[in-house]
């Protein structure tokens, strides 16, 4: 039973909803009620409603995702920042980058940020997962999740020991090669990083192509990939532009939420369990709104506590990208073929007639994975190659021809956190996302600029730049580029860790993802993440909405309670 959105179609799912909500008091319509239909959650509405027994009750505070250009790889630049499908967060004023505010785009659609991110298919090292269980997660090795990345995916490739086929997930190679990408993979050869066809695979370091969660030049949502297939199902039903506000208890139980559809309050209840999967912003407000979380944040806004928990909104964490501008000599990049009409023209046109081309790109070509220093154990930086420049992610590209080469330190120590501005839902919270407070992320974000800047004068990149655009030549000393990474950086969109999955006693959830002290209540997204992985979060975000549903499905059998991991 699915939500019709389209104005004055017959609204099924809404007479279902509406009839739940008078028999709030009753025994309970649904088995699962998933809160928020993102990359996470379209994985749970597809894996929990494979049993017909078991009525699933997907909400979204979204619409659907018609919106054209959600589908087209490029597109992101048009919903990105466009309130019908991006939630607009604004950080407060960071310290670290010296009081800049910054744009934290986050999807409000089905498919959530999955409809809306940069396509960009990376699962992190191994070492991050195997860190995670050393941290006291059973379960959580990268010997035991490679198998959900594999179950995932449909890889374009082919099936071997670290991808699948046949999965929900469609992964495929860039259509588009460009020179300039293709020297800048040599250049980065020239300083002893390794060309590389495969960031998942058997080892991460090494420069190449970007693979992207698309199927025939198409983006593959988990909308896409997980929940349409799932539609035709009568015991899943989806209801969009739905804002779930809090969580229902009775006791420590939870037992339902409340939710907001176009201005009404709503209510449904379920007899198994509440999934929060509204994202690392969404779900750590659901939460706090609900009663659970510092008791001292919830007194002041005179919530009632239902139960304390230190760590809700706590441990955020985010990549920061610094994005290195450079001017080139010739018209290489696709900043002029934007600026031309009649090239303007060609590339809609290979994109319509045959799906390849530049609108065929995700937000980056070529990624490279390197260390800093000989020390480091395993790469600490990131890259990520544009061929294009603009003053701001989404904003429109240069009249100029230049590249963005942007780096990113992969596992940042400083941690932010997240709070409630006040006991509304309806109000976005405050997001302190405290970047570049510690040494270490300092030397390193430093470091991968001087990396950038040999990269991009070697032999092979060299002739073909005029000049470095931004920050510039004249920005020389370690201190004066630690200024300009504060002046400059943008977010890399990959907030995780506000409800971590742990059990020390800022852990939110344990390694089932069982909020901490109730029941009836998980946490499924990346606000579980108890450390950012050394990459892109989608995958590993799927990867996550994929085991727990195992788990989910594992806990409710008559033997649940002699579960494995
Ligand atoms: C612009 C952008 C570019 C990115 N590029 C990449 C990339 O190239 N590669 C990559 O791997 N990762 C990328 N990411 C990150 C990646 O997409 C996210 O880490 C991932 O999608 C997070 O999944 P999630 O399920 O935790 O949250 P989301 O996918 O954000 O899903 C949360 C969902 O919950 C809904 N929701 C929130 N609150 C409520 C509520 N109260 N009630 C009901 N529903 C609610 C939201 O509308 C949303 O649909 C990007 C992200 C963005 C925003």
């Amino acid at each position: 039973m699915i939500a019709a959105d389209r104005a004055g179609a017959p609204r099924r799912t809404d007479r279902r909803v509406a009839s739940t909500a008078q028999d709030a008091g009753s025994a309970g319509a649904y088995d699962y009620i998933v809160v928020g239909g993102g990359s996470a959650g379209c994985v749970l509405a597809n894996r929990l409603s494979t049993d017909p027994a078991k009525r699933v009750l997907l909400l979204e505070a979204g619409g659907r995702d018609w919106n054209p250009w959600i589908h087209v790889p490029v597109g992101y630049f048009k919903t990105m920042h466009n309130p019908k499908t991006d939630w607009c967060y604004k950080t407060e004023p960071d310290k670290g980058l010296n009081g800049r505010r910054l744009d934290w785009p986050r999807g409000k659609v089905l498919g959530g940020s999955s409809s809306i991110n940069g396509l960009l298919y990376i699962r992190g090292q191994k070492e991050d997962y195997d860190h995670w269980r050393q941290l006291g997660n059973a379960g959580w090795s990268y010997d035991d999740v490679l198998p959900y990345f594999i179950r995932s995916e449909d890889q374009e490739r082919g099936a071997d020991d670290y991808h699948g086929v046949g999965g929900p997930l469609a992964v495929s190679d860039m259509r588009i090669r460009r020179a300039l990408c293709d020297k800048f993979i040599t250049a980065a050869g020239e300083l002893g990083i390794p060309p590389r066809q495969d960031f998942n695979g058997a080892a991460q370091e090494g420069a190449g192509y970007f693979q992207l969660t698309a199927r025939n030049g198409r983006r593959c949502s988990t909308a896409v990939g997980y929940l349409n297939p799932a539609r035709p199902r009568p015991n899943l039903e989806i209801v969009t532009h739905a804002q779930t506000e809090r969580v229902l208890f009775d006791g420590r139980h939870a037992v339902g939420v409340t939710y907001r559809r176009k201005g009404s309050p709503r209510e449904a209840r379920c007899r198994g369990e509440v999934i929060l999967a509204a994202g690392a912003i969404g779900s750590p407000q659901i939460l706090l709104l609900s009663g659970v979380g510092p008791g001292g944040q919830l007194q002041s806004f005179d919530i009632p506590l239902v139960h304390h928990l230190a760590g809700v909104g706590r441990n955020l964490q985010d990549h920061l990208q610094v994005r290195m501008v450079f001017k080139t000599r010739g018209p290489i990049t696709m900043n002029d073929q934007v600026h031309n009409p009649f090239k303007k023209m060609l590339m809609g046109l290979d994109y319509l007639l045959f799906r390849r081309g530049p609108l065929t790109m995700g937000a980056s070509q070529v990624c490279v994975f390197a260390r800093t220093t000989p020390e480091a154990a395993t790469p600490d930086i990131q890259f990520h190659l544009q061929p294009l420049s603009a003053d701001k992610p989404g904003e429109g590209l240069h009249r100029f021809s230049a590249f963005t080469s942007s780096i990113c330190q992969l596992r940042p120590e400083s941690r932010g956190v997240i709070e409630l501005r006040s006991p509304f839902a309806q109000d976005y919270p405050a997001i302190h996302p405290n970047y570049l407070a510690t040494v270490k992320d300092q030397q390193v974000t430093v470091a991968g600029m001087k990396m950038s800047r040999a990269i991009a004068a070697t032999e092979t990149l060299a002739p073909l730049i005029d000049h470095e655009l931004s920050p510039g030549a004249e920005t020389a000393s370690d201190e004066d580029l630690l200024v300009a990474a504060r002046n400059l950086s943008q977010t890399i969109y990959h907030p995780v860790g506000t409800c971590k999955m742990g059990r020390d006693e800022t852990a939110v959830v344990d390694e089932r993802l069982r909020v901490r002290g109730l029941e009836g209540l998980r946490v499924v997204d990346a606000s579980v993440m108890p450390t950012l992985v050394s990459g892109n979060t989608n995958a590993p975000t799927v990867m996550i909405a994929e085991k727990a549903s195992d788990m989910i499905l594992a806990d409710a059998r008559p033997s649940g309670a002699a579960r494995s991991n």
